[in-house]
């Protein structure tokens, strides 16, 4: 996948703006660009296989332990480049919510920690070697992008374990990384937040266009614009001046905190009054509506008020 694909202009000239300063090591995995946003941060790009939105895992490198936050498509080293990154250091690996293009690369560790509610979703869906096939053709190469089945790593299953709002990751010498739900974009989301490093890792939770579908079989009250909502309003009351910046899971890297205050807002204009947004579109599955406040915005569906 030698061409990037861009969301949209905005995120098209940020990263222009900073490709330079991404490393790739070709040698162990030519799919994921190195990016250091922060002194002991690795930010992992990763084109997105189907074209859509490409992602970020981040790496945070403790004084004894390391936590990569999400493990992408699947596609290419990903676990050959973080032992290059962190050496033979201890790894913990979280995912920030279930969907697959945070979580198709867990099969190449062995344990990886979700939320609870996160958990249903992965082992239903996930939890089988074909879960690649829907996108390649029939003769294995890609549908959307430039690639073929060998470039993903072989399915493996892993131990999955929970954490939750209150749990820490400790990377050693006081150095705590602390798990928040923010539930919303997906029923099993969680943000980590680096205290000492001053950033909060979100994510479902980016730049203008953090979609709240509204659908979820197993805990569909958590994937509503009032739940969003509810995540927001904890990030703001209780860890609001722990936190400067925050790296998301996909889009422009770092967003300001005072991201969240605009979020907030964006979901308060929306639950009073169902029909404020600037732009709506047919998705195929329905209509896709999108408000925002300065740069934060959501994208809902008439399903995203819940039942
Ligand atoms: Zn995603
Ligand atoms: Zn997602």
């Amino acid at each position: 996948m030698k061409t990037r694909v861009f969301y949209n202009e905005k995120m098209k000239k940020w990263f222009e703006g900073v490709e330079d300063q991404g490393v790739i090591y070709p040698e162990v995995d030519p799919f994921h660009t190195v990016f250091r946003f922060a002194d002991n941060v690795y930010s992992l790009y990763e084109e997105n296989v189907t074209g859509g939105s490409a992602m970020w895992m981040h790496l945070i490198d403790g004084p004894e332990k390391a936590l990569l936050v999400d493990t992408g498509a699947g596609i290419g080293d990903l676990k050959g480049l973080v032992r290059k990154l962190i050496g033979d250091k201890e790894l913990y690996v979280v995912n920030t919510h279930e969907h697959w293009d945070h979580v198709f690369g867990n099969y190449q560790f062995d344990r990886v920690w979700c939320h609870p509610y996160a958990v249903p979703w992965i082992t239903d869906n996930y939890m089988r070697p074909d879960v690649w096939d829907r996108f390649l053709d029939e003769n294995g190469r890609g549908l959307k992008r430039d690639f073929v089945r060998e470039d993903f790593i072989k399915f493996r299953n892993y131990a999955l374990f929970v954490c939750g709002e209150g749990d820490s990751f400790d990377l050693g010498d006081g150095y705590r990384l602390e798990v928040i739900y923010t539930p919303g974009h997906a029923s099993g989301g969680i943000s980590v937040l680096d205290p000492q490093s001053r950033i909060l890792f979100t994510g479902g939770m980016h730049s203008d266009n953090t979609v709240i579908s509204g659908v979820n079989k197993y805990y569909p009250n958590e994937c509503t614009i009032a739940a969003f909502l509810r995540g927001l309003e904890r990030l703001e009351s209780g860890y609001s001046g722990r936190f400067d910046r925050i790296f998301a899971g996909h889009e422009i890297v770092p967003l300001d905190a005072s991201y969240i205050r605009d979020e907030i807002q964006a979901c308060r204009d929306v639950l009073a009054d169902h029909g404020c947004c600037e732009a709506s579109w047919d998705t195929g599955n329905g209509l896709m509506y999108r408000h925002m406040v300065g740069e934060a915005g959501i994208r809902f569906t008439d399903r995203s008020f819940g039942e």
